[in-house]
Parts: C-alpha cells; sequence; structure tokens
C-alpha cells in the first residue's frame, strides 16, 4: 500500500515487526532466496552472515567487506503494491518507503567502513536504470554461477560493472540446498515454467523438478528450526516432475506429498498452480488434498493465472497457457479447472494481467465477459485485474509503466465487478481466513476490516468506475503518518460504525 495509508506504528508492530536474531545478529528465519544465496557462497568458502536490517550496522561492525541486499519491490512498482498504489491515489509504498530508509542507513555506515553494497533478489530489475548512488553493484537473476565471483572481485576491491546480469544454472548439481532455515517453511521444488508467457519474468529460467531427496534435506532444516508447516514454492505445482506439458506426473506429485507426510510436516501449502494441468489429471488433485488433510478450515489459495479474455492479447502475449489446449477453450477450462480445485479445499486467488500497450477497451470487455461467464457459476475464487508490470527479464520489459491514463477505460468496470464478488468470497471465507494467522492482534485486525471496513467501501470502487479512475486522485494527499489524517480516519470510523449500527 502507499505508505501515506498505512500508519507506521502497524507496520513496526503488526506487519512487519524486527526479525529475531541470535546474539552475533544472525536471523532466525530469512526469506528463502537468502538462504539460497548463504548456501551458495558458504559453498564457496565465504563466511556469511544473514542478518535483518535493524542488525545491519552490529554485524558490519565485525569486520565485514561487502553487504548484500536482497529486494523484492524496491521501488514499489511490482503488480500488487502498482495496482494498490493507482487505486489509492498514488504516492510511495511501504516497500519503497522501507528500501529508502535502508539507503539511508547504508549511506551512513558506508561513511564509517570500507564496505561495498550488492543488490539483488527478484526486484533488482527495478534498480538496473537508475541505481542509486549507494548501491555499487546491482546483481540481476540467480546467484548460482556468477556471484560468488563478484562477490570475491569487490572483497578484493577489483572492478565490477555496474549492473550485472547473471547467467542462469542449468543443473541441478550447481544448486546447493539451504543450510539454514526459511521463512514461513519455504523449500522450492521447481525452477522456472516452459510456458513462455511474455509477461513472465521466470521465463528465461531453464525448467528444473527437484528430486525428494533435495527437497527433503531442506524441509529437514526448516523442521530443526521447529518449522512444521511447509510452503512450496514453485511457478506451477502441476509441473512437478512433469517431462512436457501434455502430461502430468501424477506419480511423483504424490510420492512428494507422501514423503513430506511421513517427515512430519503438519500443513502443505503451495504458492501457484495453472488451470489447464488441473483438468489433465483431477485425480492428481483430489489424492494431493486427502494426503495434506486440506478442508475447510485448512484450505490453501493458490495463484493462479486468469489474465485475459481478449483471444487477440491471449494468443500475442500467453499463447501456451491453456496448453495442450487453446484459447477456444480457456473460458471453461478455467470453471472446469476451479470446480475440481474448490471440491479439494484449493480456493485459487486469479490474477489478470490488463494493460498491454496494444490492448483496447474490446480486449477488455471480452476479460469481463470472462469474469462474467465464470462468476455465473458461482466458485470459490478470488479475482485480481492487475495492471501488466514491464518486468526486467520478461519479454515485455521495454514497455511503459502502467498508469491511470494508460489504462484502458474499461478496465475500472472489470475492476468493480471483481471487487464485489471478491468481497462476497473473502465474506463467506472469513473463518479460514482470519484462521491462518497465528497472531491475535492480526486476527482481530482482519476481521474488522471484512467486518466493517470492506463492506462500506463499495462506494470509493463505484466512484473509480464512474470516474475512470481519476476518483483516486482526489485521495493523493491523504497522509495517515500525520495527525489531520488520523483524525480524518478516526472521523471516517466513527461513521462506518454508526452506518453499520443503524
Ligand atoms: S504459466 Fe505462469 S509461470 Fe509459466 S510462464 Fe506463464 S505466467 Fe510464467
Amino acid at each position: 500500500m502507499p505508505y501515506r495509508l498505512v500508519p507506521r506504528i502497524f507496520m513496526d508492530k503488526i506487519f512487519t515487526p524486527p526479525e529475531k536474531t541470535d546474539r552475533d545478529g544472525r536471523a532466525i528465519f530469512a526469506p528463502y532466496p537468502l538462504r539460497k544465496v548463504e548456501a551458495i557462497l558458504t559453498s564457496h568458502g565465504f563466511n556469511v552472515i544473514v542478518t535483518p536490517p535493524e542488525k545491519l550496522e552490529k554485524v558490519v561492525s565485525k569486520g565485514a567487506k561487502v553487504i548484500g541486499i536482497n529486494t523484492h519491490d524496491p521501488l514499489g512498482i511490482e503488480p500488487v503494491s502498482m495496482k494498490l498504489s493507482i487505486i489509492f491515489g498514488g504516492g510511495k509504498t511501504w516497500t519503497a518507503k522501507f528500501f529508502e530508509e535502508l539507503g539511508e542507513k547504508i549511506k551512513k555506515i558506508k561513511s564509517k567502513y570500507d564496505i561495498k553494497v550488492v543488490v539483488g533478489g527478484a526486484g533488482a530489475w527495478q534498480l538496473e536504470k537508475e541505481p542509486p548512488e549507494w548501491i555499487d553493484v546491482v546483481f540481476i537473476g540467480h546467484a548460482e554461477i556468477d556471484f560468488p565471483e563478484i562477490v570475491k572481485k569487490l572483497e578484493e576491491g577489483e572492478k565490477v560493472p555496474r549492473v550485472v546480469k547473471a547467467r542462469y544454472p542449468k543443473k541441478l548439481s550447481e544448486i546447493p540446498p539451504i543450510i539454514n532455515a526459511a521463512r514461513g517453511g519455504e523449500v522450492q521444488i521447481t525452477r522456472g515454467c516452459p510456458r513462455g508467457c511474455w509477461f513472465c519474468s521466470v521465463t528465461p529460467d531453464t525448467f528444473i523438478s527437484f528430486p525428494i531427496d533435495y527437497i527433503l534435506k531442506e524441509v529437514e532444516v526448516n523442521m530443526r528450526a521447529g518449522i512444521k508447516d511447509v510452503s512450496l514454492i514453485t511457478d506451477d505445482m502441476m509441473l512437478y516432475g512433469a517431462k512436457s506439458l501434455r502430461e502430468v506426473n501424477h506419480d511423483a506429485i504424490i510420492r512428494l506429498y507422501t514423503e513430506l507426510k511421513k517427515a512430519g510436516v503438519d500443513y502443505i501449502n503451495f504458492a501457484h498452480i495453472s488451470a489447464a494441468p488441473v483438468k489433465l489429471s483431477p485425480r492428481t488433485i483430489k489424492e494431493m488434498s486427502e494426503i495434506a488433510g486440506w478442508n475447510e478450515q485448512k484450505a490453501v489459495s493458490p495463484v493462479v493465472g486468469l489474465e485475459t479474455g481478449s483471444e487477440k492479447i491471449f494468443n500475442k502475449y500467453m499463447k501456451m497457457k491453456a496448453f495442450p489446449w487453446g484459447y477456444n477453450n480457456w473460458k471453461d477450462l478455467i470453471v472446469e479447472a476451479t470446480a475440481i480445485m474448490n471440491d479439494s479445499y484449493i480456493y485459487p486467488c486469479y490474477t489478470m494481467t490488463i494493460g498491454y500497450p496494444d490492448e483496447t477497451d474490446e480486449d477488455v470487455e471480452q476479460s469481463i465477459k470472462l469474469v462474467e461467464y465464470i462468476i455465473d457459476h458461482k466458485p470459490i475464487a478470488w479475482i485480481f485485474p492487475l495492471p501488466v508490470i514491464p518486468m526486467g527479464t520478461s519479454k515485455i520489459r521495454d514497455n511503459p509503466l502502467p498508469a491511470i491514463e494508460r489504462l484502458p477505460s474499461r478496465y475500472w468496470d472489470l475492476l468493480y465487478m471483481t471487487w464485489k464478488y471478491d468481497l462476497q468470497i473473502t465474506r463467506k471465507l472469513a473463518r479460514t481466513i482470519t484462521a491462518t494467522s497465528k497472531n491475535k492482534v492480526v486476527r482481530s485486525l482482519a476481521t474488522y476490516l471484512i467486518d466493517k471496513v470492506f463492506n462500506n467501501v463499495e462506494w470509493y470502487f463505484k466512484q473509480l468506475k464512474e470516474s475512470k479512475g481519476k476518483s483516486a486522485l482526489s485521495y493523493k494527499d491523504l497522509n495517515l503518518n500525520t495527525t489531520y489524517g488520523v483524525m480524518w480516519a478516526i472521523a471516517q470510523l466513527f461513521k462506518l460504525a454508526f452506518s453499520s449500527s443503524g
């Protein structure tokens, strides 16, 4: 969200509280990508300390020569940030604000110590064109092949290009398993995706399925640190072990789930799945769910690409999305795959990519028809139309960033209808959603938002629809990190309380 709309105290106390560390500042849990970099550098003989920003100076004071930063969204322009920023009147997101604040901290550290700074991670592409001056190297891509060499050169004071585009590993033997616990029990099971969508950043990756022994080794590392749940990192759960897009490797997936359960994993979650292989092998979905023990209280909500209803956009930017079927089967494929998933307690979060330079209102009209068709079948699914982002490793990287004036005007109708449906589903699943959080305050806040706030903000989305997004600009100066902003927010909450009790 734009930082002006979420008071700092919420971030500090609830959403991004300080990470736990040991006495030396080592993080107890860290994001999986950082754990991967740690494993790679350690296997090359480097002494690595993974630490959160708040402990950085303490760690640096012990003689570090290079600071490496993993960033997901340093400028606040990844798809969800961009959407929320556009629909709430713009401004810097919290991700961008935190990155800026980290930059200030590093400038101070650099004034005291002779140290180099390299920034990588999924969002590093955002810094490629204009890296801030405190960054010595922007590293784009995976770390296995080129990162150790870059770090060595930085340590030894050799010259390194300002932006490095890394080579991709092609063999499993080049990718060491993690050696310390990843936050949320994350474990990667596949890399890459052969469907080759133009807007997608994983397209250049060589497709790899990690063997079960390798995965279990990483799960064990997480379990030793007390994490009983596993979150499988994959761009498509159904691709695990696949030799082609024509066939799901049912046995490999079922063996994986069975072994995870045997290892003592409590809850199995996964990040992404595609609709086509769900229809190819419904029995795989059913068995996965039975082994994992998903039910109404313990369901999963992976992200699934819905993208578009437009034939032109589909065939140009994501031709393989429905393979082994094609565009003509797209809408029925989605409806059937959703029903199969819903029967097994998989509640998809469908994401759409809207705003390609050649996308017209007619194309969005076809997307609206697709969404209407899906909603008519009353699935348990959310639908999020996101502005398409020209990510740095995708084929559309030279496209302009989305903006209100560049989105097709019918985008706002699509946003309004999906908002209304998403709200219905959120209310229906309120108990499941709030049950997933172990934090009492977050649980109460989520319940309050669902019960009182979301229900009363339909007018906001209606205004967006009627003004084609321009109404968002009337709130561009609202800042809940100022006294006036807080007073305004309290007044609105009173209004909501009275309107809902009346
Ligand atoms: S199907 Fe998904 S992961 Fe695969 S290329 Fe397309 S967007 Fe990327």
